[in-house]
């Protein structure tokens, strides 16, 4: 092993980073997390760095390097854009017996920069003895996705746990059992995840002081509109981590994939009858879950709080005593609106825009449909495949323009999307005549970016 990887103390320490450009402004984007007084040695600099200088995370010297610059620094890392300039300046340092980097030129390198996934306290460098950086990059993007970003806070908790289990543990060997057995229980996946009474509580039940039984956890997951990219970070995470996921209709597989294998998944969508699980059940099934010590995920399609009967599951975990995190996803709208490259709102024709349903519990939903049917109004209506003739009715009776566009997004972000620019006139019909079964989105008052209407949809399908 040529290159040793160490931490070393930047507190009170100071690096001096020669160069303005881009290569300085890559170090230091990882060095202003740090501790040290960075001096940054360069007649002119960047607007990034100026920005750094500005806010005093940086201090910038306008000219060029001179040798002391050199003098009492931490580390050096000479980054200007002239590579010759770098192991120049690199060779300097290193006479002088300090170390140094030259940006792009590891032959003048006393020590390189591995790829960092930073959980700080907690901080993972990873080096391929600068043979390989794409695969660096690589292994830190697959790393930052399975450590959750509340690891540090973790760390810091254990930290002072730490004094505690010293107390009754004095002797080395039996405190680093005592550890490994706490993190080395069934899943460090799920252990990297556990909140800080969590983990408390099992550090107090190892020790033999806790009676409290292991609480289980809710998270409401938002799933998106079904493209599995479309996911945000800490859902993937919650479904890593997670026990049980219980989860809708709408959810897709490769958001399901997400979970692991050994996790218990329950679907209470629609029955085989076409009956859906009746919402009490649901309610009763996620706590019943959870008061079971497990953690759960209840996922829902797009975003968890809009139109999702977020309140009924979040009532019945707060009445049973169970916190419940929520985890907002993309919602079907926005990908809709995506989908048809036209912003929801835009200057001079909307100050709002509506997200309404279809349906409510009594059946058909009204709405102020006099408000949806003056000139200009804009609507994103869910639910609204069923109810097409009623909401097209409405509209007209409260004086809309049959020619009022209105344009159908089924299978938003999935890859059997389909997208139909119509009219409040022609909708139910075209709905009819494009095979729209759902799910779909109808946004009132939008024209695609690009023309697609149900005839050179069939041009383009034939
Ligand atoms: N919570 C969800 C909405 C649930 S209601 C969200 O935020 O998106 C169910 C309705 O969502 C469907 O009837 C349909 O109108 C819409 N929907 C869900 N997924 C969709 C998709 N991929 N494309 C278009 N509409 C979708």
């Amino acid at each position: 092993m040529r290159y040793l990887p160490v931490h070393v103390d930047t507190q009170g320490g100071r690096i001096v980073i020669i160069g303005g450009e881009g290569a300085a402004e890559a170090k230091l984007r990882t060095l202003i997390k740090t501790d040290a007084q960075l001096d940054v040695i360069a007649p002119a600099i960047g607007d990034e760095i100026a920005r750094w200088a500005e806010r005093g995370i940086v201090t910038h010297y306008a000219r060029d390097f001179i040798e002391t610059d050199l003098d009492g620094a931490l580390l050096i890392y000479a980054a200007t854009e002239d590579d010759v300039e770098n192991g120049r300046i690199a060779d300097m340092a290193r006479a002088k017996g300090l170390l140094a980097n030259a940006a792009d030129y590891k032959d003048a390198c006393s020590f390189i920069t591995p790829a960092l996934v930073d959980r700080s306290p907690v901080t993972i460098s990873i080096g391929t003895s600068g043979t390989s950086p794409g695969l660096a990059r690589a292994i830190k993007a697959d790393l930052e996705t399975r450590l959750p970003s509340t690891l540090g806070n973790l760390a810091l908790h254990i930290n002072q746990l730490r004094v505690k289990v010293k107390s009754i543990y004095p002797d080395l060997a039996a405190r680093q059992r005592f550890w490994a057995a706490i993190f080395g229980a069934k899943d460090l996946n799920a252990q990297l995840r556990l909140s800080e009474p969590a983990l408390t509580e099992a550090v107090e039940a190892a020790l033999g002081g806790g009676q409290a039984a292991k609480g289980g956890q809710i998270s409401l997951v938002g799933a998106g509109p079904g493209n599995p990219d479309l996911l945000t970070h800490q859902a993937r995470q919650k479904l890593h981590s997670a026990d049980v996921i219980i989860y809708d209709r709408l959810v897709s597989q490769g958001v399901l994939d997400f979970g692991r294998r050994e996790a218990e998944y329950i679907y209470v969508g629609k029955e085989a009858g076409g009956v859906s699980t009746p919402q009490e059940k649901i309610n009763s099934l996620i706590v019943e879950k959870a008061q079971e010590g497990l953690s759960v995920v209840r996922l829902k399609g797009g975003d968890p709080l809009i139109f999702g009967r977020a309140d009924e599951e979040l009532n019945a975990a707060r009445e049973a005593g169970i916190t419940v995190d929520i985890c907002p996803g993309i919602t079907s709208a926005a990908a809709a609106a995506a989908a048809i490259g036209q912003s929801l709102t835009s200057r001079g024709i909307n100050k709002s825009i509506t997200y309404m349903t279809g349906h409510d519990a009594k059946g058909f939903a009204e709405q102020d449909w006099a408000r949806f049917a003056a000139p200009g109004a804009r609507a994103a209506i869910y639910m609204g495949i069923g109810a097409s003739r009623f909401i097209q009715g409405r509209l007209l009776m409260h004086g809309a323009a049959e020619n009022t566009p209105v344009t159908i997004v089924e299978n938003a972000s999935r890859p059997e999307q389909i997208i139909i620019a119509t009219t409040v006139g022609d909708l139910p019909d075209d709905l009819q005549r494009g095979g729209i079964t759902g799910p779909a989105v109808l946004l009132l008052g939008f024209t695609p970016a690009e023309a697609v209407t149900l005839s050179n949809l069939h041009e383009a399908a034939s």
